[in-house]
């Protein structure tokens, strides 16, 4: 699945990096990013999970 963060809603809340740290980090401000190698697309399950935790449903997976 391929992951879209919406940095424009997301509140830095750090919920994702906690969740699934082998896709999400945190960048210099912040706000969600996406680990190198991660922009493709992940099969980690915790993604699916990671997205349930953001408390603004700032991330969207999509099947690819
Ligand atoms: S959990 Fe949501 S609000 Fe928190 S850092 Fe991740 S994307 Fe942003």
């Amino acid at each position: 699945m391929r992951i879209t963060i919406d940095t424009d809603i997301c509140i830095g809340s750090g919920q994702c990096a906690l969740t699934a740290p082998g896709v999400f980090t945190q960048d210099d401000d912040g706000l969600s990013a996406l680990l190198p190698g991660k922009e493709d697309g992940t099969d980690d399950p915790l993604a699916r999970e990671a997205a349930r935790a953001c408390p603004v449903q700032a991330i969207s997976l999509t099947e690819v």
